[in-house]
């Protein structure tokens, strides 16, 4: 390239603060240099033009929770894996991802957490890989959806100091806290300042509050594998899901994919929590960006139809096969959330909850020139990763 200075023209810029119209973005190098109307932006005399044609500019989406996409798995352990799944979800405004594993046994997770290790280091071709995310398998069997049960397990002291090894990856980890060694497991890696989160959990209040405790801010994919009020003995005990919506310190995901969780539940979600304390994630899983048919989950087997992946005997769904836009759609089109709400789900929110909100997030100058064009129809036409074109559709130019 001959400049290393790239301008979005003519945008409808969508930041999580404000909107633009008629908006201009100077990108130099990774970072964002100016950003505003156009007239009140500068735009230096070799730079790298593109009219994105009235188009709505946002900041690029962040994934906290995603197996796989393009047909390829986060347990597959490669390079080559890992850096599909950046590149499929990059198609759906994704710059920036954590990989997240299934139960299995240790050997296994720990050569996940080599290959997303290598895509942290090398570098990869669409969204940037910011770690892993460890998904069980220290969870509640009565909550196991699509993790296999032969691999859930409490965390031994031998399998903690293993995995502490690569505190510097693991961003994130989901476990149930009422799982014997879950608490200390919590305190552990709280204090190495990886996010943890309850997940796959049978938990009432009473657990969850000594989660919290021992260093749990987050809960996975709300209402999937979630306890809700419990009868013990007669009397009622409310669980992770109530729990979510009392507890202020506690932020949320959710799988908006209009499948996993419906429109009104997102809507009870967003009725109960502050919005800067819910993201969207896809937990997406190999067949994101493929057609329906069967396909592998490890050692359990998938359907895909109707837009979403089932266990094989419908009892369960095992993971999503949206990328981040899909969800944007179902915010806006069938939640009825404003355009710049659901963008902030998507983009400065889960900055915020995994701690990259001074970088990642938003648009604005000195910021990481993380950037989607989408349509009018929330179609994604151009992703930009630090200042870099990762992928442009027909439709645009
Ligand atoms: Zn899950
Ligand atoms: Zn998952």
């Amino acid at each position: 390239m001959l400049t290393s200075v790239l301008v979005l023209e003519n945008g409808y810029i969508v930041t999580p603060y404000r909107v633009i119209k008629n908006g201009v973005i100077v990108v130099e190098g990774s970072k964002v240099v100016d950003i505003g109307v156009k007239n009140e932006v500068k735009i230096p005399a070799d730079s790298w033009r593109i009219d994105v044609k009235g188009n709505i500019v946002a900041p690029g989406f962040i994934d906290i929770h995603v197996h796989g996409g393009g047909g390829a798995d986060t347990m597959d352990a490669t390079y080559d894996v890992i850096n599909t799944i950046s590149k499929t979800h990059a198609r759906g405004g994704t710059t920036a991802l954590v990989p997240t594993t299934v139960s299995a046994p240790l050997e296994d997770i720990i050569r996940a957490i080599n290959a997303v290790k290598e895509a942290m280091v090398r570098g990869v071709e669409g969204a940037k890989v910011l770690g892993i995310h460890i998904e069980g398998p220290y969870i509640s069997v009565e909550q196991k959806g699509a993790h296999d049960e032969k691999f859930i397990r409490s965390p031994s002291r031998e399998e903690v100091e293993r995995l502490l090894e690569y505190s510097d990856v693991i961003k994130i980890i989901t476990a149930a806290p009422e799982v014997d060694g879950c608490l200390e497991l919590g305190r552990v890696m709280s204090s190495r300042g990886v996010l943890m989160s309850i997940g796959h959990s049978n938990a009432t209040i009473y657990e969850v509050l000594k989660a919290v405790e021992a260093g749990y801010r987050h809960v996975t994919h709300i209402y999937s594998g979630c306890s809700m009020v419990r009868r013990i003995r007669a009397y009622r005990y409310p669980g992770v899901v109530e729990a979510a919506f009392l507890v202020d310190d506690l932020t949320v995901e959710m799988i908006a994919d209009g499948k996993h969780l419906p429109p009104h539940l997102i809507k009870l979600v967003l009725k109960n929590k502050p919005l800067d304390k819910v993201c969207v994630v896809t937990d997406a899983m190999r067949a994101a960006g493929l057609p329906p048919g069967r396909y592998r989950l490890r050692t359990i087997e998938a359907i895909v139809d109707e837009g979403v992946a089932w266990l094989p005997d419908r009892t369960a769904f095992a993971g999503s096969v949206a990328k981040m836009n899909t969800m944007i759609k179902v915010l806006v089109d069938d939640v009825g959330l404003p355009l710049q709400d659901a963008i902030r789900l998507a983009s400065i929110n889960p900055a915020k909850i995994i701690g990259i909100d001074g970088r990642k997030g938003s648009l604005a100058i000195g910021k990481d020139a993380d950037i989607v064009v989408m349509d009018s129809n929330l179609d994604v036409l151009m992703t930009i990763v630090e200042g870099k074109v990762v992928y442009r559709s027909e439709a645009l130019l």
